[in-house]
């Protein structure tokens, strides 16, 4: 969003033995640190941070591959993400080809289970290795240590802030793709006449959506989706296909899962310009707020309030944010 304070101390990580010597300098001074890719799913408060921020550009590709089908792939985590993802295809190999232009780092990955095109990293992820702040030493952790759900991990959950991620491996496979794929790639193939589907088709596929649907943050200042897809139990979506009927959801286990985009245009916020924060939402896709002219983040959070404030009168669903908010003093929201 280039919002938000400065640091008070920035050290750039290129190697995993820098870790421990600058979480002990830090600690002696009693200062906070956090570790951070590209920032692309990070809202600063205004008041900065007020310790040591650790940005992650450690380095390095390992291919292993233990027969012709399957590749293990192990990424220094300060890898910029779609340049792997793209490395992984050109070499013949689908799993991560859904995740193909989500900004940031390879060990950013991880830390929400970043998903797309109905794909999540957690389906492809192995196993990561990370500095423990509890055990003060490297570690390496499996999946199914990493407790990945819908934009969660304990990364960003009850060990939030313990582990710095160095390098993640990924278990890749040269099989084919199958159907049924995600409603907006199957359309895309559909309307483009593309019957073979292979990796780098999706790949292309993705790509081309996301450009039509997406800002590039290198130009226009935004998170992505600023807000997750809302889970409601079925009596509430019974409730709200009465009230409308048109109303976009998925069914999610049990429970169901709301389009926030569609309940955020229903609202009244389609590609809506606010002059008093100097907000938007994008015209092509109301999910992703968009700073044209604001100066400050209590801007974009005054906003932010506006259009949550909207959607609960309307629809009675409290929507939540997706790209986390880090400072020194916790943005005071309504
Ligand atoms: C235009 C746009 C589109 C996007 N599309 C998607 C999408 O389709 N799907 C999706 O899931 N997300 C999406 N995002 C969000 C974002 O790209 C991802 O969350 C990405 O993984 C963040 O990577 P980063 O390196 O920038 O992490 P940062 O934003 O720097 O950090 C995010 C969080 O992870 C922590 N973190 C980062 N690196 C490490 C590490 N090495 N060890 C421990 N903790 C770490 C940080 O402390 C912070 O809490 C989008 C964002 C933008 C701007």
């Amino acid at each position: 969003m280039r919002l938000g304070g400065n640091a008070k101390y920035l050290l750039d990580i290129t190697d995993a033995k820098m870790i421990g010597p600058a979480v002990d300098w830090a600690k002696e001074r009693n200062l906070s640190v956090i570790m951070i890719g590209t920032g692309s799913n990070i809202v600063w408060t205004d008041a900065g941070f007020d310790g040591l921020v650790l940005v992650n550009k450690i380095l390095g590709i390992d291919v292993q591959k233990p027969d012709e089908n399957n590749a293990y792939y192990t990424i220094g985590s300060g890898e910029n993400w779609d340049s792997v993802v793209k490395r992984t295809v050109d070499d013949g190999y689908g799993g991560l080809a859904e995740l193909s232009a989500v900004p940031g780092t390879t060990g950013g990955t991880p830390v929400q289970n970043v998903g797309a095109y109905g794909r999540d990293v957690s389906e492809t992820l192995s196993s990561l290795e990370a500095y423990d702040n509890n055990l003060r030493q490297l570690v390496t952790l499996k999946a199914s240590d990493c407790q990945f759900g819908y934009r969660s991990s304990r990364f960003n959950g009850k060990d939030k802030g313990r582990f710095y991620i160095t390098s993640v491996t990924f278990h890749v496979t040269k099989d084919a793709p199958k159907p049924p794929f995600y409603a907006s790639l199957a359309e895309y193939f559909e309307q483009n006449g593309i019957s073979d589907i292979t990796t780098p088709a999706i790949r292309d596929a993705v790509m081309a959506i996301r450009r039509i649907k997406l800002p590039d943050p290198s130009v226009v200042n935004n998170n992505g989706s600023f807000f997750k897809n809302p889970i409601v139990k079925k009596e509430k979506m019974a409730q709200l296909i009465k009230d409308y009927p048109k109303i976009a959801h998925w069914e999610n286990g049990a429970e169901f899962k709301l389009s926030a985009a569609w309940l955020i245009e229903h609202a009244g916020y389609a590609d809506a310009h606010d002059p008093a924060t100097g907000m938007a939402t994008w015209a092509a896709q109301p999910l992703v707020l968009v700073n044209e002219h604001a100066k400050t983040t209590a801007d974009l959070m005054a906003f932010k309030q506006k259009i949550m404030d909207a959607v609960n009168q309307k629809f009675g669903v409290v929507l939540t944010q997706e790209p986390e908010t880090i400072g020194a003093h916790p943005v005071v929201e309504k």
